[in-house]
């Protein structure tokens, strides 16, 4: 898979990248993701990627310019399945729209800054917008970094056991169940007898019943 994410400050997500698994993950060749500065597309030697918004009022806008100049450039490289644009109010990001991106080749995800980007941009040049919750953030990149993440550990030998994102909240509508490591008592604290037991049938039909339980006290809007 590849992802080419643009944005006017890729800096904000580098150390997003080069750890741990998404690290890893690069470095077995199963995913690719390119940082572009969007400012390498700029109109002008000032470097402009922005301008004051139409009507007034606070906030600068990214212009449709340098935005159109970089797809363009992508585009006649290669096909992208996807073009997403991070915005608060697009489509909320879940499992599901993970697993989905996770069958893609290769997406084009656009960072907005400042006040946006223009609208024009939204309405002719992207598939797809997504946001990562009902807040707002100063900029696209923090959230395209939260997508790549939940998208890229699910691609088939990120994970080192390939079992281990099933078993994670959301995958089968329900929340993980609780887990445990040494040392086996702290404080007077101990773990249940059931995870020493090494009874591996027994042991999966309580992390069944604790994902269940844990489901209809913290999320009960899963199980409807
Ligand atoms: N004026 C806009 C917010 C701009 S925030 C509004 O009120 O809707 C600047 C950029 O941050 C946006 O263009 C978007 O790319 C990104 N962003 C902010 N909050 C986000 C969220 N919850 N999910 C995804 N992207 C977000």
């Amino acid at each position: 898979m590849r992802i080419d994410i643009i944005s006017v400050v890729p800096e904000l997500m580098t150390s997003a990248f080069s750890h741990s698994i998404l690290k890893r993950a690069a470095a077995k060749g199963l995913v690719e993701v390119n940082l572009i500065n969007l400012r390498d597309y700029a109109v002008d030697k000032h470097n402009s990627v922005d301008d004051y918004a139409f009507g007034g009022g606070a906030g600068m806008v990214l212009m449709i310019e340098p935005i159109d100049a970089c797809l363009k450039d992508l585009k006649s490289k290669r096909d992208y399945d996807e073009v997403i644009y991070m915005s608060p109010d697009g489509q909320m990001l879940d499992q599901p729209l993970s697993n989905q991106l996770s069958l893609k080749k290769n997406i084009i995800i656009l960072c907005g800054h400042y006040k946006g980007v223009d609208e024009r941009v939204r309405q002719h040049l992207i598939t797809r917008e997504i946001s990562i919750g009902n807040y707002v953030l100063s900029g696209g990149e923090l959230a395209a970094a939260v997508l790549s993440d939940s998208v890229i550990r699910l691609l088939p030998g990120v994970l080192n056991d390939e079992t281990s994102a099933l078993s994670d909240s959301f995958q089968d509508g329900l929340i993980a169940p609780p887990v445990y490591t040494r040392p086996q008592e702290y404080n007077g604290w101990g773990v249940p007898d059931i995870l020493l037991s090494g009874h591996t049938a027994n042991i999966d039909k309580w992390r069944h019943e604790e994902s269940v339980k844990r489901t209809k006290e913290r999320r009960p809007d899963l199980l409807k």
